[in-house]
């Protein structure tokens, strides 16, 4: 019996653990108590992960070997390795050759090691020549990483987790912390048994356990935390909280943004937000009053049609009261997956590039293209997750290639994303799972390597890289992520008579060593990490340059910013409505999240029998008065519909939401539905009802609102 240090697969937060073998199977898994984002705890979905690595369950669940569909519409059959990826580069040199190198997309995921991101990166950008590669942290991420680089100047978050031990005030906003980053609210718990004065404010429309516990809980309308946050700084204004010596030497706009706040009075606010006044007075005095406020944040500010205006906000608020850059404060948005940070850090998405280059400068286009010995790194930006299905549905992308997520379930209104899966010529889904919404429309399948078989990198919210190795060999006909990715790219290359970029990988650590190396002078810069000292050392924070010794705890200590000018910008954030608005004829707005127990679209949790201890099945939360108008009772079946689609779950009374206001949990899709009691109906879980409207700037959907009509379902 052995164990492994290796990093759980599941959020953001990164814990570090311990499996055990036997050399034949996963065996257990503790946390690592020397990790120093968990000291050896687990929550319940990372203490079982071993359960869900049982031979009996995989040989169920995974994809064992590649599969091809030899015409539309028949079965899938068996293939070999190189057959299969010959044809796709056949198909890919031939469509690039007659429709360009926009025709064809790639759609990956913040579940990839950073190793596999970097590689899709370099062969879509680098090979291929498109930008046309996006990943599902869009809908996840990316709000808080336009937040960021519109304020402070770049994509990077500049607290620790330590900074909770030293917070005065917490201020949690949109994020259930609880339920979504188990091990980190227990941080939170601990320091304030350390710290009895500590204050914790949540801002949430529902009561939920992090809200619960909270000294403070603002239980906003849904989509107006624009206007809670410029409430707050009108009033840290008024009660003389902001500190203009900092304002003046370190930011710049905020005269503009000044201006903009006048007009959010604490009486308007408490009526757009439905909240006391007294209660939005009580948190700007502990914000902008306390020696160090620090702000978490997540979902709820991101999956928003003004999601960047959302984190802007919050920022100018830490900016305004100069709670940043100190220990215990700072505006720290916590990553929803395990490497969405890695996949940003690599540029793998359509407006990113790597380590963290800007797509529009011409300057780092062509360091990049140097780096990996091409003429040009395209510059036109490429599509982003929801703008990808739209241009396969609208035939400009031909050949999409999902990678590791969950479009068929994870995507808004999914009568679209599913026409467009239908409609492109081929659907190539790289994955370890055969129980996904999204592989019936494999034209391809491909079978990856998954959790407990694989070797890398991952980075946490607080921005540490973290060692990820294989406990036991991977199913004989399965491969690497990054593996795949390469033996395609050197097939391409042939066919399309390019000898650049290389793909001629053998090891992860040669992948994770180039992008080391393409940090250097980077504000991320890693080049005094390598495979060995994170084995030897532990995982580190960037930056951690060339002749450190050690990582980075906190950013702008020196309050000089990334920006151009050193200064933070403020961004004059106004408050806008919802996309989905409520009206007469779809009067509830329903709001979604994660249950504590699950994770994501249920591939690997949803093989866990006691992790459905917590929540049996979907259901809808309502409020006991909403259900006694429409003379439901627990356990009813309605239909939640909108002109998106209708969905039918179990409704389930809850006063911890408003009059008005519904909940579903996220997790669940067709297959756990149609399999667990509502048989009678198909339905592709709660994000078909989504709104596909997107932030104007991060272009992340609003996956977090919308406005439904409940109607009790007809008994069959
Ligand atoms: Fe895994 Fe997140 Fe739980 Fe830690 S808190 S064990 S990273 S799911």
């Amino acid at each position: 019996m052995t164990e492994i240090k290796s990093t759980c697969c599941y959020c953001g937060v990164g814990c570090g653990v311990l499996i055990a073998t036997d050399g034949a199977q996963i065996t257990g898994v503790r946390g690592d108590p020397e990790h120093l984002a968990n000291a050896g705890k687990l929550c319940s979905k990372g203490s079982t992960l071993h359960l869900s690595a049982q031979p009996v369950i995989q040989r169920q669940v995974r994809a064992l070997y590649p599969e091809i569909r030899t015409q539309k519409n028949l079965p899938r059959v068996r293939s070999d390795w190189d057959s299969t990826l010959n044809l796709m580069a056949e198909k890919f040199a031939e469509t690039i050759r007659s429709h360009g190198p926009d025709s064809v997309g790639f759609y990956i995921s913040g579940q990839l090691l950073t190793e596999d991101y970097y590689v899709f990166n370099k062969l879509a950008k680098g090979l291929i020549g498109t930008n046309n590669i996006d990943s599902n942290s869009r809908l996840c991420m990316s709000s808080a990483v336009a937040g960021y680089k519109q304020t402070l100047g770049a994509d990077a978050p500049p607290c620790s987790y330590e900074d909770i031990d030293h917070a005065e005030v917490i201020f949690i906003a949109g994020s259930n912390t609880a339920f979504a980053h188990p091990v980190l609210y227990r941080r939170i718990e601990e320091a304030r048994k350390n710290n009895p004065q500590l204050k914790v404010i949540v801002a949430d429309p529902r009561r939920t356990d992090t809200a619960r516990d909270a000294d403070l809980h603002l239980a906003i309308l849904p989509g107006t935390d624009v206007a809670l946050f410029n409430g707050m700084l009108h009033l840290c204004l008024w009660e003389e909280l902001t500190d203009a010596a900092f304002i003046a030497a370190h930011t710049e706009g905020f005269a503009e943004l000044r201006q903009t706040v006048r007009d959010y009075t604490p009486a308007m606010v408490a009526q757009t937000c439905g909240i006391k006044e007294a209660d939005l007075l009580q948190a700007a005095r502990w914000f902008g009053g306390s020696a160090a406020t620090l702000s978490l944040y997540c979902q709820g500010l991101n999956q928003s049609s003004s999601g960047t205006a959302k984190n802007a906000a919050l920022i100018n608020l830490h900016l305004a009261t100069h709670q940043i850059g100190k220990p215990g404060a700072g505006p720290f948005s916590l990553t929803g997956q395990p490497n969405a940070m890695g996949g940003r850090e690599v540029g793998g998405m359509a407006n990113l590039m790597s380590a963290h280059r800007d797509l529009a400068n011409a300057a780092d286009r062509a360091e990049v293209a140097q780096y990996w010995g091409v003429d040009e790194v395209p510059a036109m930006p490429g599509k982003t997750a929801v703008e990808l299905f739209e241009a396969v549905r609208a035939g400009q992308i031909r050949l999409l290639w999902i990678v590791c997520t969950n479009p068929a379930q994870s995507m808004p209104e999914q009568n679209l994303i599913r026409e467009a899966l239908q409609k492109a010529d081929m659907v190539i889904v790289q994955e370890a799972y055969t129980t996904t919404a999204t592989v019936p429309y494999a034209d391809v399948l491909l079978p990856a390597t998954t959790w407990g078989e694989k070797s890398g990198t991952v980075t946490n919210s607080e921005r540490r890289i973290s060692r990820v190795n294989a406990a036991l060999a991977a199913p004989a006909e399965t491969k690497h992520d990054w593996q795949i990715a390469a033996l395609f790219a050197q097939k391409l290359a042939l066919l399309l008579n390019k000898t650049k970029p290389d793909f001629a990988y053998e090891t992860p650590e040669q992948i994770w060593n180039e992008h080391r190396d393409s940090t250097r002078g980077r504000d991320l810069d890693i080049t005094g990490l390598s495979y060995a000292l994170l084995e030897e050392q532990g995982p580190q924070q960037w930056p951690y340059p060339q002749g450190a010794s050690a990582g980075k705890a906190r950013l702008y200590e020196d309050h000089i910013f990334a920006t151009p000018n050193g200064r933070a910008r403020f961004v004059n954030t106004t408050y806008q409505v919802t996309a989905d608005k409520v009206d007469p004829r779809h009067p509830f707005a329903l709001t979604t999240g994660r249950l504590r127990d699950q994770w994501h679209g249920m591939s690997r949790t949803g093989t866990v029998p006691q992790l459905f201890a917590h929540a049996a099945e979907p259901v809808i939360n309502m409020h006991p008065q909403d259900m006694q108008r429409r003379f439901l009772k627990n356990g009813d079946l309605v239909h939640v519909s909108n002109r998106r689609g209708t969905q039918i779950f179990a409704v389930s009374a809850s006063d911890d939401l408003r009059v008005g206001q519904t909940f579903i949990g996220m997790h669940w899709g067709e297959e756990f539905l149609s399999g667990r009691g509502h048989g009678q109906h198909v339905a592709y879980g709660v994000n078909a009802l989504m709104s596909p409207a997107t932030d104007p700037v991060s272009r992340q959907p609003e996956l977090k609102h919308a406005a439904v009509k409940i109607v009790k379902a007809e008994m069959p």
